[in-house]
């Protein structure tokens, strides 16, 4: 009997504020999302978000930052110590324009590092909120409330868990960096990944060289040929002898022998991964898009242009300012079009 008294209520709208303007707005009690007709703020109802493992997780970004800080200046000592002997054995003036490169992409990878790390990745603009006459009609056109900052989130701005703030055009939260890639930042964290790509590439052609360079001689037993004309068989014996001979030597390399290989190795590794990632984020930014528009189904709804313009802008002018406005002011000079 109780459940019939209630259900005739229950589908009569209810009457709630707007939290963006704050008018009085009739909804369905079943919707738990809808949009203010003057303010064109977005209301989810039933949101409650507290954020318990935050310390947690800046502690560990913390700790990203300082391996990585520490692996690039273990990787610039070492490489310093191992290769520069070799060159400077070699040729005086080999070595002097070596040690200049090696500065040069050193400190621009450690800058651009420190840059894309330490750099706020872009906080959304202040914007005013809460009371009618304050807030005009469309004043916060798709934005929605974020209940970690308590303050409203444009549509173009996403709450990241891990630095505990909303970020205006966060592309991803980096952990090596320990920082969120946005608005503020991504020019400097692409000039990071081409840095490090760049600096790699030379590490590992200048570690080859020095340890070959250095590799003691190659104790190469001929292979013996059976028939009288060159098989495929044969070839692969041959080859096979030659890896052997050279990974024979390899145990009386020195230890800067052992150091430029490992070297080497980790240099390719490091400077693949990064290539893939580099290429990733240069097809998105051709795109116009971010990691994140690019993941969102509304986003992907828009046609965006392909276009190398939007490389040159990025890198010339990376964000014009209409990005810092509300977007109802860019959605009217859309329409002036
Ligand atoms: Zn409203
Ligand atoms: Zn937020
Ligand atoms: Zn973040």
């Amino acid at each position: 009997m109780q459940d019939e008294n209630h259900l005739p209520s229950a589908n009569v709208d209810i009457e709630t504020n707007c939290w963006g303007c704050g008018l009085r707005v009739l909804v369905s009690p079943h919707a738990s999302v809808f949009k203010c007709g003057w303010c064109g703020a977005i209301t989810k109802q039933n949101v409650v978000k507290s954020d318990k493992y935050i310390r947690l997780r800046r502690l560990r970004d913390r700790c990203f930052v300082c391996i990585v800080l520490l692996f690039m200046l273990f990787f610039i000592c070492a490489g310093i110590w191992a290769v520069f002997p070799v060159i400077f054995s070699i040729s005086y003036f080999h070595g002097v324009f070596h040690v200049t490169l090696a500065v040069i992409l050193s400190i621009s990878t450690l800058f651009s590092f420190c840059l894309a790390a330490f750099r706020p990745a872009g906080t959304p603009p202040m914007i005013l909120w809460g009371s009618y006459p304050t807030v005009g009609k469309g004043g916060l056109e798709n934005y929605t409330f974020c209940h970690y900052c308590s303050k409203p989130k444009s549509p173009r701005a996403h709450h990241c868990r891990s630095c505990g703030v909303c970020i205006l055009e966060m592309d991803h939260h980096c952990p090596f960096i320990g920082n969120c890639v946005g608005a503020a930042n991504h020019r400097c964290f692409i000039i990071f990944l081409i840095c490090t790509v760049v600096s790699t590439l030379y590490v590992a052609i200048v570690t080859s060289y020095s340890a070959l360079y250095i590799w003691p001689p190659l104790d190469y037993r001929p292979v013996s040929r059976f028939s009288g004309f060159v098989n495929s068989e044969f070839m692969f014996r041959v080859l096979k002898e030659k890896i052997l001979s050279f990974l024979r030597s390899a145990v009386f390399l020195p230890v800067r022998g052992l150091v430029l290989v490992y070297l080497f190795i980790s240099s390719v590794s490091v400077g693949i991964g990064l290539s893939v990632l580099l290429w990733q984020q240069l097809s998105y930014i051709y795109v116009g898009k971010t990691y994140l528009s690019h993941l969102s189904a509304v986003d992907s709804e828009e046609m965006m242009e392909r276009d190398c313009q939007n490389l040159v802008r990025f890198f010339g002018c990376p964000y014009s300012t209409t990005v810092y406005l509300p977007s109802y002011w860019k959605s009217r000079k859309s329409h002036n079009k």
